[in-house]
């Protein structure tokens, strides 16, 4: 039952409507731990539920938080490709529906224009593919040092498709964030759980 977790009630309908009727069990590890505000470590492949259980406790945090002024992105969600991070988009959307959230995409992919509206309005929770991101950093068109929660999606993906310095780069303009969470399919391979030694802070680690 989502019903055991602390969430507001715009939150718990929202999930009904998604037809969620109970939690999956990376949702029941992550959520409380994330409503915390930890750091997490998370193996968890695609298919698993893992998104909800990153974006309902960010969202739970932007309602018990609300912005006191207009200004840059406060959540970051960095994942490897295009269609992850549409995916991602319509998600949060759906869940925030009822609230006043805001959601942003940023890809590579399409044209400078179509990221203006997202780069000039308060959006609460920016998506993300790295190098385009990066870009409007370098140009001086988004500014991550609003960043409170940061969460790195399919960090082996990342890895494997050469973002690594990207990433990095990324990583230290949000060097201002409270929490930050990776999501990973497998932690077998060393270069992520170096990565994840040098983004985290004392992370609590779990497995679905
Ligand atoms: P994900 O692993 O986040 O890509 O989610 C895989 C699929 O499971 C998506 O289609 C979600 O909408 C769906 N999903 C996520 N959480 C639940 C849940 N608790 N119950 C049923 N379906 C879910």
């Amino acid at each position: 039952m989502f019903e055991q977790f602390d969430l507001d009630s715009e939150l718990l309908a929202s999930v009904k409507k998604a037809g969620y009727t109970k939690p999956t069990s990376i949702q029941e590890l992550v959520i409380p731990e994330a409503m915390q505000g930890k750091d997490i470590l998370a193996s968890a492949p695609t298919g698993t539920g893992k998104t909800a259980a990153f974006l309902l406790p960010i969202a739970q945090h932007l309602l018990d938080y609300p912005r006191t002024q207009p200004g840059f992105p406060r959540v970051l969600i960095l994942t490897p490709t295009r269609e992850l991070a549409i995916q991602i988009g319509e998600d949060s959307e759906k869940i925030a529906e009822l609230t006043n959230i805001k959601t942003g995409v940023i890809t590579g992919g399409v044209n400078y224009g179509s990221h203006s509206d997202i780069l000039n309005s308060t959006t609460d929770i920016l998506v993300a593919t790295p190098g385009r991101l990066l870009e409007y950093i370098e140009n001086e068109q988004f500014d991550a040092r609003e960043i409170e929660i940061l969460v790195l999606d399919e960090a082996d993906r990342m890895l494997d498709m050469g973002f690594r310095e990207t990433i990095d780069r990324i990583v230290g303009e949000a060097r201002w964030r409270k929490q930050t969470m990776l999501f990973s399919a497998t932690l077998e391979g060393a270069g992520v759980l170096r990565f994840s030694k040098e983004v985290l802070n004392e992370p609590v680690f779990l497995e679905s």
